[in-house]
């Protein structure tokens, strides 16, 4: 037999899905290993107390992020994005699926977060800061209680010049780790796979960021930047495959949820279930919102994430209970998407670890259907999001295929993770393509 069959045989009775997995159709996997919260919650290396942390830190910086970002004036120099009820996409996904869809849907506009337009402007950003505030206080520069608007000056910018940040990135991460370490005068340097859009690319080297591009994937631009990070002290490597801070700046948006819930009357209980869409790549933004979510909502938040059929990275770690020891191109398959934001073909194993006891499920979609829900979402709501961000909106009609009925009170969130600095002439190509495919 060849490996990849080998390795299927191996797992066709734990995780008989694999067959399905590898021949790139679409899949439904429940996690078994799902615990009731009161148990999960002693296997996480994180706490409330790390989240809290994460919290605080955000809020020190937010006099600076003010300062920095005009736009985020309005928000206090909160990165964040609105909540909102889509009816008329809930409509147009009940002809789309042809099934009655009961519940409430909503959409986490994460594509409109102020300075980089993805869910990466929450753990990328606040990586960035917390390397930032890391120097500045060991150099006594600041003190936690001081007003962090006087990061935004050239004094600073001089004494950042001094140290890098590198990371590794399929386009976005790039993005917000770029823009914010530009902003504080760092040097910085962002590794890009072959799947990153030229326009990011671009857009990078205009704010003085160095962009260094390789034919190969993702899992390569990562290994490259952290082998040249590794080889200067006076440089951080934003590791995206195990970061704790950026698992941290992303949990913290489940609190600020929780309180736009609030705001729009919505309860979450045992009666009101949520359930959570959250486009995956190598897990850490949908993994530490996750985390955050179950820490806020324990046993009456459902998470589910989504991948695409090429690139199922987290399914295949979690399904095997491999991890980060098993690959998309071990069981024969390309890890090629034309979600960008997705396209990963090996998961975080502390990501895989965290999940295991938290995580509801996992679900694929194959490419066409991302375009296909990209310009749905567009012409019932006026939302523009790019292909990765539209994989959620499957999630309500996948867990009723699964689940045979849904809650009726429920509510469902889908995440849309990215979408507002994409170039008008390339969003109107995503459409274009998702209104043929109908
Ligand atoms: C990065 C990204 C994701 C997934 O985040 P991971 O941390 O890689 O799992 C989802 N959507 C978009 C648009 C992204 O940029």
């Amino acid at each position: 037999m060849s490996p990849v069959s080998d390795l299927l045989d191996q797992y066709k009775t734990t995780f008989p899905e694999i067959t399905d997995i590898a021949q790139a159709k679409e899949v439904f996997w429940k996690n078994p290993k799902l615990l009731p919260y009161e148990q999960a919650k002693h296997l996480s290396e994180f706490t409330e107390v790390s989240e809290q942390g994460a919290a605080n830190r955000l809020a020190r910086f937010a006099p600076y992020i003010m300062s920095a970002f005009p736009e985020t004036k309005a928000s206090g120099g909160i990165i964040e994005s609105e909540l909102v009820e889509v009816p008329n996409a809930l409509a147009k996904l009940e002809a789309y699926y042809g099934k009655a869809l009961v519940g409430r849907l909503m959409v986490k506009l994460d594509c409109n977060l102020p300075i980089a337009g993805s869910v990466k402007a929450r753990g990328g950003i606040y990586e960035v800061l917390k390397y930032a505030e890391t120097l500045a206080i060991e150099n006594g520069l600041v003190s936690k209680g001081d007003d962090y608007s006087v990061f935004d000056s050239d004094g600073f910018r001089a004494f950042f010049s001094d140290y890098s940040i590198v990371v590794g990135s399929t386009g976005n991460l790039g993005l917000s780790i770029g823009i914010m370490g530009a902003s504080l005068g760092l040097k910085a340097t962002v590794h890009m796979s072959a799947d990153a859009r030229q326009w990011k690319k671009d857009l990078l080297r205009s704010k003085g960021v160095t962009v260094i591009e390789y034919e190969s994937d993702y899992s390569h631009a990562v290994e490259q930047g952290r082998l040249e990070s590794s080889q200067d002290p006076k440089s951080h490597f934003v590791d995206d495959e195990s970061s704790k801070d950026l698992f941290l700046g992303y949990s913290v948006a489940a609190r600020r949820l929780q309180q736009q819930l609030i705001a729009q009357g919505i309860a979450v209980d045992a009666e009101h279930p949520l359930y959570i869409y959250l486009p995956c790549g190598v897990g850490g933004g949908p993994g530490g919102i996750s985390f955050g979510m179950k820490l806020v909502f324990g046993d009456h938040v459902h998470c589910y994430f989504v991948e695409p059929t090429h690139a199922p990275a987290v399914l295949l770690g979690m399904g095997t209970g491999q991890h980060e020891n098993i690959s998309a191109q071990d069981i024969g398959l390309d890890g090629l998407t034309a979600a960008d934001g997705l396209a990963v073909s090996r998961a975080s194993g502390m990501v895989c670890r965290e999940m295991e006891p938290l995580l509801d499920g996992v679900f694929t979609l194959d490419d066409q259907e991302l375009f296909k829900l990209l310009a749905l979402v567009f012409d019932a709501e006026g939302i523009k999001v790019e292909p990765s961000a539209a994989a959620g909106l499957a999630g309500i009609a996948r867990v009723l295929q699964a689940d045979g009925a849904l809650e009726s009170k429920a509510t469902h969130i889908v995440w849309a993770t990215g979408g507002s600095m994409v170039p008008d002439e390339e969003w109107q190509g995503y459409y274009q393509n998702g209104v043929e495919a109908r």
